[in-house]
């Protein structure tokens, strides 16, 4: 049975989400930890960026920034893209763009948009917020600073994501599978995880329960080379 994609309005999912995720440079303060020198989500070696079908065709026709991934970007680590290639969802592309000295702000990707987070949805079904990808706790220092994320952007994420899950059933089923993921990887890790409410609050979510915990930024956690 043919998979409903809905379209998009890729301009304007563009423009409403175009905030900075801090006032600062976050790139700034990761790329230094990078042997590359890269931030760390522009660096091909270690984050892939992916984009809806209907991005790619709208990219395509403005920027050449992008193109689409081949698997052999990351000079010292090759992979076969077959098998990340058999991971990814029919709706969504894997891209490679040119790096960060060449990128064009208004042609990021909705993933360059979304990082390090995605939309988290409870075990019963409810969107209620922004949590991080985890594998990028040691490199990514927004997960380290959760506290200077811009509310203009935190409220961006909320009103597209919202969008875009009304109209659009299996996105929200993709990332409830990804928010299960999340707590399967903190179960086993017996941590609660943070959450960048919709609400506008910072709390704490038990894996296990879902009960969620007001979280003091003074006790935000930091990683890596982050720790202070
Ligand atoms: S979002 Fe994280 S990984 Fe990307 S540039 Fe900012 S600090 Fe670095
Ligand atoms: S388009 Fe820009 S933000 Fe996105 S991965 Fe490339 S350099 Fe980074």
């Amino acid at each position: 049975m043919p998979v409903y994609t809905p379209r998009l309005d890729i301009p304007a999912l563009y423009s409403r989400f175009d905030a900075p995720i801090t006032q600062e440079d976050c790139g700034a303060f990761c790329s230094r930890f990078n042997p590359s020198g890269k931030p760390f989500c522009c660096d091909i070696c270690h984050a892939v960026p992916v984009a809806y079908r209907q991005e790619w065709e709208y990219l395509q026709l403005y920027t050449d920034l992008w193109h689409e991934w081949c698997g052999d970007e990351c000079a010292s680590e090759p992979v076969d893209p077959r098998e990340m290639r058999a991971d990814t969802p029919g709706h969504l592309l894997l891209l490679a763009c040119k790096g960060p000295q060449a990128c064009q702000r208004q042609y990021r990707a909705s993933s360059c948009r979304q990082f390090p987070f995605f939309p988290y949805v409870t075990a019963d079904y409810r969107f209620i917020g922004l949590a991080y990808y985890w594998d990028f706790e040691p490199m990514c220092w927004v997960i380290s600073h959760l506290e200077k994320v811009t509310s203009e952007y935190r409220q961006q994420f909320i009103a597209v994501y919202d969008d875009i899950f009304n109209i659009w059933p299996d996105e929200f089923e993709s990332y409830a599978a990804m928010s299960e993921e999340m707590r399967d990887f903190f179960n086993r890790q017996r941590r609660r995880f943070p959450l960048l409410h919709r609400n506008g609050g910072f709390y704490t979510v038990s894996p296990g329960r879902g009960t969620l915990r007001h979280l003091s930024m003074e006790k935000t956690r930091q990683f890596g080379p982050y720790r202070t």
